[in-house]
């Protein structure tokens, strides 16, 4: 993958590019990546106070108009001109291209203020940055870039990204979309993409196509949608983030040039992968403006609605609901910020922490989303207050940019590779199984398991000793535990062999672990750098981190026990009872 085009902030890259999560398998923790807590680059502190107060200054007083655009599943066109304006097509584009330049995590701090007041807005400029334009960041060659930034960096041409199509959803590589060569070096593209975010507003599309060519199977193409034969179809009628553009994307017969190639020839997929990794801190960044504007919610609906008496936020049961939320943001902010400084600090190989954070992320505002409407209750359940729109719009954020379930299973199976690689004997075997995670599902290659080393714990114990006191119990927490994982990660490969790639219970357990253990860490660099710098809210942050930690024990704990003693197969058996008999079987009356 190539690194991200962003100035290196002040988080060193893990030693030998090697990734953190990954390494947790190997119950490796590389403190050395992750304390201390990055720093934003003075640079993007700068630039930031400044477009955060733009945004809150254009959008908190539209946010009636912005309920109006919900309902009526449309962003008008000086609406989107206002977004041009304040140039946030340009957030991520180099300077040389009339662009703001952000780092990865000053991008995800404005998504996270325009998703503090609305979704759809966030989905817009994110769809085409995070998304639309962003392989023309990683993989364009400098002409392309010449040609194209400058004009999407003022928001002239806006970017979709188009690889979606009606049989190939998470099965990316199944696409059907092809392109054939001509003898001028020109394609000649055609097919049809759905869902495609910006899809009806967009003029620049990153589209990819079968080429099945000598060097692989699928090829991105920059493709303007004003060319001969590129069409668009209606905007969809969504349950949430409905003003967001999204249609399908045709292309008939498109006679693409070959200098709009974009990345190598029969290298698509990688293209694809790679701008979806990098994009994910965008929506972690969205999802962590929502959970702060539903604390906030929360918290003066709570104050101000009396019941028996009192105010209802003296309740237990809704205070435990704030404080929870409380603590899922702050985990939620804890590990989208380090994942997009990892990236922005040169990180090689970080798949799987991007992952790790989108599915934390998006599972944490949804529950959010829950419970503040939950806080509110009848109050919650009108339109007229924003509780129910704010659960239709987050609920696409476990579906898309690779559902939750998608990137459970290749958290689990990237970890277990480098598990198995670490033998000669296992890498020979189920080598195949792992070379592309999510595309090797059930390929199995031969597995004859032999005793795996014991974790040996490298790395274990520095960090309890380094840290501030009130933040050792909770670091001997994950150390523990990170053992605990990489012991059954080995356990499952030798029990399982050649089936673990079937074993999706397993990896799912697995990978919740792992999540576990690297937010928390995250989680924890996060309160023992705000003591060690005297921040004035650092008490809280520890007393946050350390219950976390207690949390996160019990999770993990429940999941690996439960890798040995689970109803797997009573479950496996039901679900095959109920889907042969097209549902539910019985009937009390
Ligand atoms: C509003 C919206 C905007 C979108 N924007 C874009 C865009 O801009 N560009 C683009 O290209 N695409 C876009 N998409 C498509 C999105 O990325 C896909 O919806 C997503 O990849 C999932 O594909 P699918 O919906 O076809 O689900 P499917 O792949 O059909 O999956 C259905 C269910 O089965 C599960 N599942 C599938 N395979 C497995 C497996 N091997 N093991 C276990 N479970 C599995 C899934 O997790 C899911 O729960 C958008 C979608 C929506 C709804």
């Amino acid at each position: 993958m190539s690194p991200s085009p962003s100035v290196p902030s002040t988080t060193p890259a893990p030693a030998g590019g090697e990734s953190v999560a990954k390494q947790l398998f190997l119950g490796n923790i590389l403190e050395e990546a992750l304390f201390p807590y990055p720093q934003i680059r003075a640079r993007d502190r700068e630039l930031l106070g400044p477009v955060t107060d733009a945004i809150d200054e254009f959008l908190a007083p539209r946010h009636a108009e912005l309920a109006h655009y919900d309902r009526i599943a449309e962003q008008p066109a000086d609406f989107i001109q206002a977004l041009r304006d304040m140039g946030l097509f340009g957030l991520i584009i180099p300077e040389t291209y009339g662009g703001m330049d952000l780092s990865n995590g000053a991008y995800a701090r404005v998504l996270a203020q325009t998703s503090s007041h609305d979704s759809s807005v966030s989905l817009t400029i994110g769809a085409h940055s995070s998304i639309g334009m962003k392989g023309l960041l990683l993989f364009g060659t400098d002409e392309q870039k010449r040609r194209y930034l400058p004009r999407l960096a003022t928001g002239e041409m806006i970017a979709a990204f188009c690889l979606t199509e009606a049989g190939a959803g998470s099965d990316a590589a199944s696409i059907r979309t092809h392109a054939t060569r001509n003898a001028d070096g020109s394609w000649v593209l055609s097919g049809e993409k759905i869902w495609i975010t910006n899809g009806g507003i967009a003029d620049f599309y990153t589209v990819f196509a079968r080429t099945d060519t000598p060097e692989g199977k699928i090829t991105a193409f920059l493709v303007e949608a004003k060319w001969p034969g590129v069409s668009h179809g209606q905007h969809e009628d969504k349950m949430g983030i409905r003003a967001s553009s999204t249609t399908t994307v045709a292309f008939a017969d498109v006679r693409v040039p070959p200098e709009n190639v974009l990345g190598p020839v029969g290298k698509g997929f990688k293209v694809a992968m790679s701008i979806l990794n990098s994009g994910r801190t965008g929506l972690g960044g969205g999802a962590v403006g929502g959970m702060r504007t539903l604390i906030r919610l929360a918290c003066a609906q709570a104050k101000e609605r009396k019941q028996f008496g009192k105010s209802i936020a003296e309740f237990g049961l809704v205070r435990a609901k704030i404080a929870q939320m409380t603590l899922e943001c702050f985990a939620a902010e804890s590990v989208v910020w380090m994942v997009a400084h990892l990236i922005d600090s040169g990180a090689t190989d970080y798949s799987v922490e991007a992952a790790m954070s989108k599915v934390f992320a998006s599972r944490a505002v949804q529950r959010c989303a829950y419970e503040a409407l939950q806080i509110a209750a009848g109050n919650g359940f009108m339109r007229e207050l924003p509780y129910e729109q704010i659960t239709r719009d987050t609920r696409i954020l476990s579906i898309f940019e690779g559902t939750n379930e998608i990137l459970h299973l290749y958290i689990a199976l990237s970890g277990l590779k480098g598990v198995g690689a670490g033998l000669t004997e296992l890498r020979a075997a189920v080598g195949d199984i792992f070379n592309d995670p999510i595309k090797g599902f059930g390929v199995l290659g031969g597995y004859t398991g032999k005793r795996l080393r014991e974790a040996t714990g490298y790395g274990i114990d520095r960090i309890a000793r380094e840290l501030s006191p009130r933040l050792r119990k909770a670091a001997g927490i994950y150390e523990k535990y990170t053992v605990e994982l990489s012991k059954a990660a080995d356990q499952l490969l030798r029990r399982y062999g050649k089936r673990i790639a079937d074993q999706q219970h397993a990896q799912n357990r697995l990978a919740d672990v792992a999540i576990d253990l690297f937010v928390g860490l995250c989680v924890l660099s996060r309160a023992d750098s705000l003591e060690r710098a005297g921040n004035p809210a650092a008490a809280e942050a520890v007393a946050l981190a350390a219950t976390f930690a207690r949390q996160a024990r019990r999770r993990m704990a429940r999941s690996l026990r439960e890798l040995d003693r689970n109803e797997d197969e009573a479950i496996e058996q039901l679900a095959g009872t109920v889907l042969a008999h097209d549902g539910y079987l019985w009937d009390v009356i």
